[in-house]
């Protein structure tokens, strides 16, 4: 029996090299609390991300949380979002009592359309939340036009974008605050782990605070905070992986090259090219199938590669406006059909530094026999 592909292995130092990170660990007894190593890896992630300032979370679901929340938007405001994301975008907007604008994504990148937002907007729009879907960067200049005219906040879910710039411009300096998922399946992991960053330095006390139980101080709590702390094993892991990522994201390129090379030029195949003026940092390989030109559909395709023992993932479907969780109140197919046609007919490959180049021509062999 062949070894399972899945669609994603998670990045890992030597065990060796973790357990010397957090060796110290067991002489200060200081396991969480915005220890050393949080505040280490603080320090080094605003280095590589080249913002002045990052505020760490357990989670990257938490910190989207945690900067709308930074707002304190009148319940019930609207936040303009895409459908086309993991499921945590939007919740995050419905669990701070907000109320989430769908916006159809451009068929190109498949992020947000910045041309289609204008007319989104109502007297109760406070923000806008675009995703980096696959680590593409958005129409940040378009979004950040609109958001100046109409005073709304930007915060992205740049979930998939760990080390991704723009015409030279890291991407996590864009929007009033972008966030960062470590989770495990992501480019850069901390087992589980986010960040927030942002220019603004007013911002850091209170987010310090309020990801701490509003603590402020000995004896004051200043806001009705939560807990969402990153301990120091997720910060020792992180501090072991980013020693990595440059060459992580250098294998994940190989094998997105190899990908490209052997299924571009087919027919009904849409591949997801770099983007003019970006350094990617190649985190997804998601493939758009088109049934009637290829011959074989998405969920066909799902379907044999899984017979060999290879897990692609429909990411992303369902999209977030069609949700069980949200008994029909938005309607996909009117307001969001470009997000609806991808949803239905997109496949994500298996991708992780350490996939074998040999896996990823059986992969694309396998998909090419479907070709009718
Ligand atoms: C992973 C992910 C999140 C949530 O991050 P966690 O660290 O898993 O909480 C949010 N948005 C997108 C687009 C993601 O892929």
């Amino acid at each position: 029996m062949q070894k399972k592909i899945n669609v994603t292995c998670s990045s890992m130092p030597d065990f060796f090299e973790y357990c010397e990170e957090i060796k110290d660990i067991w002489d200060s007894r200081w396991l969480t609390n915005m220890g050393p190593k949080h505040t280490k890896l603080q320090t080094e992630l605003a280095t590589y991300l080249n913002v002045p300032n990052v505020t760490l979370y357990t989670n990257g679901h938490l910190a989207l949380e945690y900067a709308l929340e930074l707002f304190q938007f009148p319940r019930g405001s609207e936040v303009i979002t895409t459908p086309f994301t993991f499921v945590s975008t939007t919740n995050s907007i419905v669990r701070c009592g907000l109320e989430p604008v769908f916006c159809d994504i451009n068929p190109v990148d498949y992020t947000l359309d910045a041309n289609k937002l204008e007319s989104l907007i109502s007297d109760k729009t406070v923000a806008i939340m675009p995703v980096h879907v696959y680590g593409n960067v958005c129409n940040v200049e378009k979004i950040e036009e609109i958001a100046a005219k109409y005073s709304l906040k930007v915060i992205y879910d740049a979930a998939h974008a760990f080390g991704v710039t723009y015409k030279g411009k890291s991407v996590a300096q864009f929007g009033d605050l972008s966030m960062f998922s470590f989770h495990a399946t992501k480019v850069f992991n901390t087992i589980e782990g986010g960040a927030l960053c942002y220019h603004n330095s007013s911002y850091t006390q209170q987010l310090n605070d309020r990801k701490n139980f509003g603590i402020h101080g000995q004896d004051k709590v200043e806001y009705i905070g939560g807990n969402a702390k990153m301990n120091e094993f997720q910060a020792a892991m992180g501090l072991c992986n980013l020693r990595y990522i440059d060459a992580e994201i250098a294998k994940r390129k190989a094998a997105v090259l190899c990908y490209m090379d052997r299924l571009k030029d087919t027919d009904g195949l849409q591949l997801n090219p770099v983007q003019d003026g970006v350094i990617s940092n190649y985190a997804y390989f998601p493939v758009v199938f088109d049934a009637q030109y290829f011959g074989a559909s998405r969920d066909e395709i799902k379907d044999v590669l899984a017979e060999h023992g290879i897990v692609a993932r429909k990411y992303f479907y369902p999209l977030t406006n069609s949700i069980d969780c949200f008994h029909g109140k938005y309607i996909p197919q009117e307001t969001t059909p470009e997000a609806l046609r991808i949803s239905n007919s997109v496949l994500t490959l298996p991708l992780y530094a350490d996939i074998p180049i040999d896996i990823v021509n059986r992969i694309c062999d396998i998909i090419l026999s479907c070709k009718k």
